[in-house]
Formats: structure tokens, C-alpha cells, sequence
């Protein structure tokens, strides 16, 4: 065994960069990885790359025959702390330095940390593309620039998002992770304890906890909080996530909504060192920034759904999606309880590059798919409409007028319920590839004279007037989904207040009323969502019992309707999904990036390999046995 009194380091690769005239004829030692194999220049001179703690390079070299044999003999990331003596360099041709600049290191003393292993010598050849790492060594794949500066810049919201919360007298309290099984929407995961047939689940957030902190008397809570869901994962969701959780009391919607704004702003300005965006009232196809002191826009549930089919709309491009029933004398395109026919444009497209029909319809889509029609020529343009299921009578002229529809566009068509519950629409779902298909084409743009590229561009709003229920969804048949209108669901969770001036319709039109509901988009991402609360147990009783029909209620929230009516004031709240705004900074396409150890999309761990069988008698100690 060795015993380890390593030589700590005196500087970083970065402090010698920063000021290489200074460091030039110095010693230094320097702590870090050899990155990638030594290249053997002749038996006497050999270079080294080397890379530090902050992902900076420097190269390696020695004179004398016994240093020059150890640097020759070291493999990739074996760990390091090297002294020597800061030289400048002359650039070689061809040379493969990794970055480094114009010194090197000349060694004369290696301690050798710790040997890599034979899996991280093997996995070098992916150094240049760390993304193809093989998950189990999620842990050598962080030690890579790119991964190391994603974990620090999500380190760095954090850090912004406290302490603007600080700034304002918000108290940070942890909540527990053992908690209780309670329908809140999503699936839970359950854990068992050794009190038999007794259950906790894991949070899917601090919800019902920090409501009942509302009650305790505080006046604003964050908390940067683990939920847990057990749901389908997909490239932007994972079963166990962050949030950035707050809570104000005696507050409405719009005082949680400036404390967001002003936090958003603090982050993207803090990481990116950008503005946020909204769509400039006066002339639709560019887009203003959002002034300190200036609310995000807010946009109507129906507003969204009918101009571009979704309730998270990116709003960076200029696609919409018309109305055209009227142009199909009154026929719907199938059926009836899906009246509104409606079509979307991509004026010029077929000049922009040749997209075949399939770029527009993910194979495997169960969702019954637009007709979409390229307009070749002449001809194509005045019979299209033509090979619509309800196309026989279509006045085509008249269509084509209100589209402003020409030769070298591409239109589709679609249908959708009056008041869709369908988000995606089917046109929502299309607007959306070809917004990917086509990144450069119908864009807002910023006035002036740097218009940023869309990659730099962050469009915010707010979306309001959500419906409160939901009809329940239950099958598709052939790409449409059924609703049972007589089971109703919370549209979001069963806490959220209805918008006063609906207060009446709860009693007898439920599914009219709108809730006080927030959701935070950006460049169609879900950020945030939140809602004034039901503060009052009696309305908060009536909506568990006669709207959503949930029996066993005292049982399941009898801690809730006790909090409520102990004198809990009226509030409101919000939850940032704090891995995807991260990942949305970065301009990374899966939150994975921003998560140190994330979980597959079958919600395995790679790394520990979990999760992973209990032996039968561990199983019996909380009475539970495995059907095999
Ligand atoms: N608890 C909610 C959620 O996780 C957010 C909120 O309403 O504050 O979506």
C-alpha cells in the first residue's frame, strides 16, 4: 500500500494561461489527468496532454531519460501531480495539443495518484465525443469539459435562483421525502416499511406540504425539491426530478408571478447573459425585449390551442394555424364532434428544400395524421382540397384566398374538437416539425442590428385560462381520442383555484370554468406552472367529493382540509422544473445533460444498476412476497 502525501497543487493550468509571461522560467505543480496517450516523439523526447480540475489543457514534456520513461509509460486519466517548469512553447506543425497555449510544462517530478483503469484507457477514443459513453461510466464521462461546465452552470442557477429568493425574505424549507400515497395526477412510487401493508410514497412534489406551510404561517417558501414520478420517460423527463418549489401566502397569482419573472430574468441574464423575448404587439414577425420591470405576456388556453395547437407554444416562429370551416360548408372532415376544420402554411417551402411527406409524420404517430399537400403547380393548386374526406363541395378559390396559399407552399389540413382537450392538435404537432425541419424559415426576428440566432433567442409568456376539469380521456380510435365528459379530471392538480368569475359555474357547469392557473413557456417548453390555491376547505371538500368524485378523500387529504381550515390564509404558488430549464440553457436536447447520474429511459440506473432484486427473505420482513 502507498501512502498518498501528495504534492497539492501551487497554481492551475488556468492561472498560468492567464498570464504566461509572468509563470514563464517558474516552477509550479500541478494536479490533474493525463488526456489521452503520451505521444512518443523518440526514446528521448516525449509530449503528454494534460488536463486539470477545471477542464483546462497543458502539455507535458520532460528532459532526462528517467522522467522522460515514466511519461512515456502513462496511460489515459491516470491522475497526477506533476512539478516542473513553465516553458514557452514553439508551435510545432500538425501538433495535437488539445487547446493548449503557447507554454508547456517541463517535468521534473511525477507523482502518480492513482493508475486508470484498463475500461478508462479503452474509453479514450470517445474522448472527442463524450456523448457516446457508455452510461455505466457516467462518472469518467463527468470528467469531461463539457459535462463538468453543465453541472457548474446548473450549480450556478441554483445558486441565482436562492438568492433572489433570499433577497426577498423567502425561507428555504426541506420537506419530506417520505410521504403519503395521494392521487395528485401522476403515478407514485411506493415504499414499503417493516409495519406490514404500510406504504409511504415519494413526493411528486411538495404540494400538499407546502400548502400546509402556508397554514403554518409562513410568508414565502422555496425549496429546490426531489419528485418522484413514475410515469413514461421520454428524452425530456426523468422519474426522479428538481424543482425549483415556492409558495407565497396572502398572495394572488401576480405576486408569484412578478417573484418568477424577476428570478427568470436573474438566471438567464446570470448563465446566459441574455434577455428574454416577447412578440412586439405593433408588427407580428419580430420580437422585443422584456424590460426589467416589464410582466411577461400572458396568452389565453384558447388563444394557444387555436392559433397554434398546443399549450406551450414556441413562439419564435411566425407559423399559425387558420380556421377554415367555414370554407367546407359546414361538413367536418370526419367527425362530428371534431367540427373545426383548420389548416397550416409553409409559405415557399418546396423552394426551401425538397421535404417528402414523411418529414412531416413521425412513423408510429397514433394520432390520426393532418393531410398535408405540396402545391407543385397550377393545377395541383386548384383541385387540392379535392382529396379531403369532405372535399367534394370545397370552395378551393375562396380557400385559397383566405390561406394566401400559391404555388411552392405546403399546406395541411386537420380537424380538432370547438373546445379542444387535445394538446398537441394534430396541426400543433405539425407546426412543430416543421418548425425542426425547417430552423431558418418563418422566424420573429429581434430589430436591430444583431439579430441573435434562434439558438440565443428565449421567448417567454405566461399561459392562462386553462379549463379547471378536463373530460377523462380514455382510448383512441382511429387517431381520435374519446372523452367521458360525465368523469371529470383536474386539469392540473385538485388544488387549483377557479378564476373567480367562474365561481358559480363549479356548482353546475364545472367544465366551463376556468382555473387560476399559470404555466411559464419558453420557446415551447414548459418551464413552470403554478395557481392560487383553494384556501378554503369547504370549496376544496366539495371539489374532492361532487367534481372529481374522489370517495375516500378525509382519508386521503383529511391532513390538507385540517390545515386549510385552521386559519390558512390565501395563496398561491409555483414550481420551476429546474432540470429542463437547466438543459434549456444550455441548449442541450435531453435534461440527462444536466443530471449527474441520470436515470435510462426504462428508469434504470446504469452506474449502481438499479433497481435490482431483494432476496425473499429481506422481502418478508415487510410482508411482501415476489409472484414469479
Ligand atoms: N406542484 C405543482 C407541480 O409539481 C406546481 C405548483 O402548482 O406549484 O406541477
Amino acid at each position: 500500500m502507498q501512502k498518498f502525501a501528495f504534492k497539492h497543487f501551487t497554481h492551475t493550468i488556468g492561472d498560468i494561461q492567464g498570464s504566461i509571461p509572468t509563470f514563464l522560467n517558474r516552477k509550479v505543480v500541478l494536479n490533474g489527468w493525463i488526456d489521452g496517450n503520451p505521444r512518443k516523439i523518440s526514446s528521448k523526447l516525449v509530449f503528454a496532454a494534460f488536463r486539470d480540475f477545471n477542464g483546462d489543457f497543458t502539455q507535458l514534456t520532460a528532459k532526462g531519460s528517467e522522467i522522460t520513461k515514466i511519461l512515456r509509460g502513462l496511460k489515459p486519466e491516470d491522475v497526477l501531480s506533476v512539478s516542473g517548469t513553465v516553458n514557452s512553447k514553439r508551435q510545432r506543425r500538425g501538433s495535437n495539443n488539445n487547446g493548449a497555449k503557447e507554454w508547456e510544462l517541463v517535468v521534473d517530478n511525477i507523482e502518480i495518484l492513482n493508475k486508470s483503469s484498463e475500461i478508462a484507457t479503452q474509453l479514450d477514443s470517445l474522448k472527442k465525443t463524450p456523448s457516446q459513453y457508455p452510461p455505466e461510466y457516467r462518472y469518467l464521462q463527468l470528467r469531461f469539459p463539457v459535462y463538468q461546465n453543465a453541472l457548474k452552470m446548473r450549480s450556478k442557477a441554483a445558486h441565482i435562483a436562492r438568492s433572489v429568493f433570499e433577497s426577498m425574505n423567502f425561507v428555504e424549507i426541506e420537506t419530506p421525502l417520505l410521504f403519503k400515497s395521494t392521487p395528485e395526477g401522476a403515478k407514485e412510487f411506493l415504499v414499503p416499511t417493516r409495519r406490514k401493508g404500510l406504504f409511504y410514497a415519494l413526493p411528486q412534489s411538495p404540494q400538499q406540504y407546502k400548502q400546509m406551510l402556508m397554514a403554518s404561517g409562513f410568508k414565502g417558501y422555496y425549496q429546490i425539491a426531489k419528485c418522484f414520478r413514475d410515469e413514461d420517460l421520454r428524452s425530456d423527463r426523468q422519474p426522479e426530478f428538481t424543482q425549483i418549489d415556492m409558495e407565497m401566502s396572502f398572495a394572488k397569482s401576480q405576486d408569484v408571478q412578478h417573484v418568477v419573472q424577476k428570478l427568470l430574468k436573474a438566471i438567464w441574464k446570470g448563465i446566459r447573459g441574455l434577455p428574454l423575448y416577447r412578440i412586439d404587439p405593433a408588427k407580428d414577425g419580430y420580437l422585443l425585449e422584456i424590460e426589467e420591470a416589464e410582466d411577461f405576456p400572458k396568452l389565453n388556453y384558447m388563444e394557444a390551442l387555436t392559433k397554434y395547437g398546443i399549450d406551450k407554444p414556441d413562439l419564435r416562429s411566425t407559423l399559425y394555424i387558420q380556421d377554415v370551416s367555414q370554407y367546407f360548408n359546414g361538413m367536418p372532415l370526419k367527425r362530428s364532434d371534431f367540427a373545426v376544420t383548420e389548416a397550416c402554411v409553409l409559405k415557399g417551402a418546396l423552394k426551401l428544400q425538397k421535404p417528402s411527406r414523411e418529414l412531416f409524420i413521425p412513423e408510429n404517430y397514433s394520432m390520426r395524421k393532418p393531410y398535408v399537400f405540396k402545391i407543385r403547380d397550377e393545377g395541383e393548386l386548384k383541385s387540392w382540397a379535392r382529396a379531403l374526406p369532405n372535399g367534394s363541395n370545397v370552395s378551393i378559390s375562396d380557400l385559397n384566398k383566405k390561406l394566401g396559399l400559391e404555388v411552392g407552399d405546403i399546406v395541411a389540413i386537420s380537424d380538432r374538437q370547438a373546445f379542444p382537450y387535445e394538446s398537441p392538435t394534430p396541426l400543433g404537432r405539425f407546426r412543430q416539425i416543421a418548425m425542426i425541419n425547417f430552423p431558418n424559415s418563418w422566424r420573429r426576428h429581434v430589430i436591430g442590428s444583431s439579430d441573435p440566432t434562434s439558438r440565443d433567442i428565449f421567448v417567454a409568456s405566461w399561459l392562462v385560462n386553462f379549463p379547471l376539469f378536463s373530460p377523462t380521456e380514455g382510448k383512441i380510435i382511429d387517431g381520435y381520442p374519446e372523452y367521458e365528459f360525465s368523469k371529470l379530471e383536474s386539469t392540473h392538480h385538485p388544488f387549483t383555484m377557479v378564476k373567480l368569475e367562474d365561481y358559480d359555474l363549479l356548482d353546475k357547469e364545472p367544465l366551463k370554468a376556468k382555473g387560476d392557473h399559470y404555466d411559464l413557456v419558453v420557446n415551447g417548453v414548459e418551464v413552470g406552472g403554478g395557481s392560487r390555491r383553494v384556501h378554503d376547505a369547504k370549496l376544496q371538500q366539495f371539489i374532492f367529493s361532487n367534481i372529481l368524485k374522489i370517495d375516500n378523500y378525509p382519508v386521503l387529504f383529511g391532513h390538507l382540509l385540517r390545515a386549510l381550515s385552521s386559519g390558512c390564509p390565501p395563496h398561491a404558488g409555483l414550481a420551476i422544473g429546474f432540470d429542463r430549464m437547466c438543459s434549456m440553457l444550455l441548449g442541450s436536447s435531453t435534461i440527462r445533460d444536466v443530471v449527474a447520474f441520470p436515470k435510462t429511459q426504462t428508469g434504470t440506473d446504469p452506474v449502481v444498476e438499479s433497481p435490482s432484486n431483494i432476496p425473499d427473505k429481506t422481502l418478508a420482513l415487510y410482508g411482501i412476497s415476489v409472484r414469479k
